[in-house]
């Protein structure tokens, strides 16, 4: 589909496909030449402004999509006076003629780049508005009170009495629930967004390529008998529940004298060390040894999740266990119906639950305003208006950045130069 948006949109579409009907009404017309030859032939769509995508008027020529005739229709509409349009120019144009705000701007960007059905829901859901909307309403109740502080201070006489209303610390304290109840959902779409690390480690010969591989659904890691064989990392992507997971499977952790095993163990910890959670295997049908212990105990995971592999052998049930182990068998795949579970259980992603699909930039400036909402509040309860009414007018700045009220030249461009071109 060729796009073309702004004032002479309607004119170089009448050149290329013929003057058109109603607009908003698709018709099928020729796309010609320069030279009156044909094209293609598809549908054309006018869009008179403010009613269509940027706000401005808009001409949609949809062909066959072959790319040399699209080629032809790029090349003849600059011909006519088009250029061709920057990354996210068109969302860029609808966020300035005030069509959508910037998250929602943002939010176009990640739906088209969301790798799984739960990120592009959460997407959508700040598509519609309904994060902006979550950020004006505790913009707007920021607002109301700081008139309300900076009105006291007129009245110096009653301003003691007026700070030290009940009332001030619970509308303080509702802003900050807000803030918080907001700030969750967000890392919940983040998760989301970025998806998991999840690696898998533990002593050599335990499973963990052959866990991969179940996992997988497919050979991707080089499962062997021999121990400490996988001496790199091998990482694969797969979804949970809607969740995009980057599984890492881990040299065996243990010290080694082999000098690249030993570089292998030893990514392995790092790895570990970063991750949203590791999967700690151990052999159902060999007791830890103290080196094993050891090694596992390294691991400095936030979250860790003990699987029990290779029960198969053991004759134990599948499942979780009561010491929040699972229990599983990577040869004939018992139990990983529940290991998926305790997966993103053990991330506290619940797919059921509202998440936006939130950046690291709304993560920082919705901390950055919860501060200053409390810093605001000890400033009333000291009796310090005026420096109160001066943190709710910052945390008022950080909440302006998320939707673009407030945001600089720079950081537009910054957003909008990671768009794709077209969009
Ligand atoms: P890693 O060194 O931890 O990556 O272990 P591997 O995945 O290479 O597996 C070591 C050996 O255990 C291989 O011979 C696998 O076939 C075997 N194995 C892995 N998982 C199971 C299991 O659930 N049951 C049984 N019986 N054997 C398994």
């Amino acid at each position: 589909m060729l796009r073309i948006s702004g004032e002479r949109a309607f004119a170089i579409g009448c050149a290329i496909a013929g003057a058109g009907k109603q607009p908003g009404q698709a018709r099928v017309a020729e796309f010609r030449d320069g030279d009156g030859s044909t094209i293609d032939r598809g549908i054309a769509i006018r869009f008179r402004g403010p009613r269509s995508y940027t706000g401005e008027d808009v001409l949609e020529l949809h062909g066959h999509g072959s790319p040399v005739a699209m080629n032809r229709l790029l090349d003849r509409a600059c011909g006519l006076g088009a250029r061709l349009a920057r990354p996210g120019e068109f969302t860029e144009r609808a966020f300035l003629n005030d069509k959508i705000d910037l998250a929602q701007a943002e939010a176009v960007a990640d739906l088209i780049d969301s790798s799984t059905g739960q990120a592009a829901r959460s997407a959508m859901r700040s598509l519609d508005g309904e994060f902006s909307r979550r950020v004006r309403g505790i913009d707007r109740l920021a607002t109301d009170l700081r008139v309300h502080v900076e009105a006291a201070i007129d009245f110096a006489d009653e301003e003691i009495d007026f700070l030290a209303d009940s009332d001030i610390a619970a509308t303080v304290q509702a802003i900050e629930r807000e803030l918080a109840d907001v700030v969750e959902q967000s890392r919940r779409g983040q998760v989301l967004r970025d998806g998991l690390d999840v690696v898998i480690a533990g002593p050599p010969n335990v499973g963990k390529s052959s866990l991969l591989n179940r996992l997988l659904a497919e050979d991707r890691a080089i499962v062997t008998e021999v121990p400490g064989t996988t001496r790199d990392l091998l990482s694969a992507d797969i979804e949970v529940d809607g969740v995009a997971v980057r599984l890492t499977d881990t040299a065996g952790l243990r010290s080694s004298t082999d000098a690249v095993e030993a570089i292998g163990v030893e990514r392995a910890r790092s790895a570990a060390a970063k991750a949203d959670l590791v999967l700690l295997v151990e052999d159902a049908n060999r007791p830890a040894t103290a080196e094993d212990a050891a090694a596992g105990l390294d691991v400095a995971a936030p979250r860790r999740l003990r699987v029990r592999n290779k029960i198969d052998l053991s004759g134990e049930a599948p499942g979780r266990g009561t010491a929040g182990e699972v229990r599983i068998s990577a040869l004939t795949g018992a139990g990983l119906d529940a290991l998926r579970q305790a997966i993103s259980a053990a991330v506290g992603v619940d797919p059921a639950e509202g998440a936006y699909l939130a950046r690291k930039r709304h993560l920082d400036a919705l901390a950055a305003a919860a501060r200053h909402v409390g810093e605001a509040g000890r400033r009333l309860a000291e009796g310090f208006g005026d420096l109160a009414a001066e943190e709710l007018r910052q945390a008022h700045g950080h909440l302006g950045d998320i939707v673009g009220a407030t945001t600089s030249d720079d950081l537009l461009g910054e957003i909008f130069a990671s768009f794709c071109i077209g969009k």
